[in-house]
Order: structure tokens, then C-alpha cells, then sequence
């Protein structure tokens, strides 16, 4: 169980993710617009384009996986199951909680998963 100080850090920590994927994904929503087949820009700098706006997409689809989770996380912080391993129900570091506040799992237990 976090201590209040924690909490409200941590609740700061995760508004502020919230606030920064937001507006990535304005960002990243304008640079995945369709490509239209305009043969002014050439051949090579249409594929560039192509490529350049898939991996957008892919940072988009990401963005938005991770503030689903940050929006799912934050009024959980304050549970006293919050910050507790799923798997083995060890305490979470809250070093760790600040880089990746919606973890569920320890660093022993993701590692495990991983790696199955
Ligand atoms: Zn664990």
C-alpha cells in the first residue's frame, strides 16, 4: 500500500502521461491521414511516406493502448490492492510504479511472463 505522498506523485505522474499521449496522438492522428496517389511527390518519397505514416500508426495504436491504461489506472492508486503484483502479490517498487504506473506485475513476474 502506497503512502499518500506516493499517491498523490504518482496521481501527478500519471495526469501528466495523460496530458503528453493526448496530445501525441493529435500529432500522430494528423500524420496518418490517408496518403492520396499524388505522382508529384515520386515514386521513392510516396514509399517514404508510406513507411514513415505505418510507423506512426503503430506509435498511435500504442498511445492509445497506453492512455486506456492510464485512464483505468488512476482512480485505482488509491486501492490498497494498487501497486501489488497480480501474480506473486509482492509490492511493486515505486520506482517502478513512476516509470510504468499502470504495471500489474512485479519485474520478476513480467520477466517470467515474457519470456514464456
Ligand atoms: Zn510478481
Amino acid at each position: 500500500m502506497l503512502t499518500s505522498t506516493q499517491t498523490s506523485q504518482l496521481s501527478a505522474r500519471i495526469e501528466a502521461d495523460i496530458l503528453q499521449l493526448q496530445e501525441d496522438i493529435v500529432g500522430l492522428e494528423a500524420m496518418t491521414q490517408p496518403i492520396s496517389p499524388d505522382n508529384a511527390i515520386g515514386r521513392l518519397s510516396r514509399m517514404d511516406a508510406i513507411n514513415t505514416r505505418s510507423a506512426n500508426q503503430t506509435a498511435l495504436n500504442a498511445a492509445k493502448i497506453r492512455l486506456a491504461k492510464l485512464n483505468q489506472t488512476l482512480p485505482r492508486i488509491n486501492n490498497p490492492e494498487y501497486g501489488e503484483c497480480d501474480e506473486c502479490l509482492v509490492a511493486i517498487p515505486f520506482a517502478r510504479l513512476m516509470l510504468v504506473p499502470e504495471s500489474q506485475y512485479c519485474v520478476a513476474c513480467s520477466d517470467k511472463m515474457a519470456h514464456l
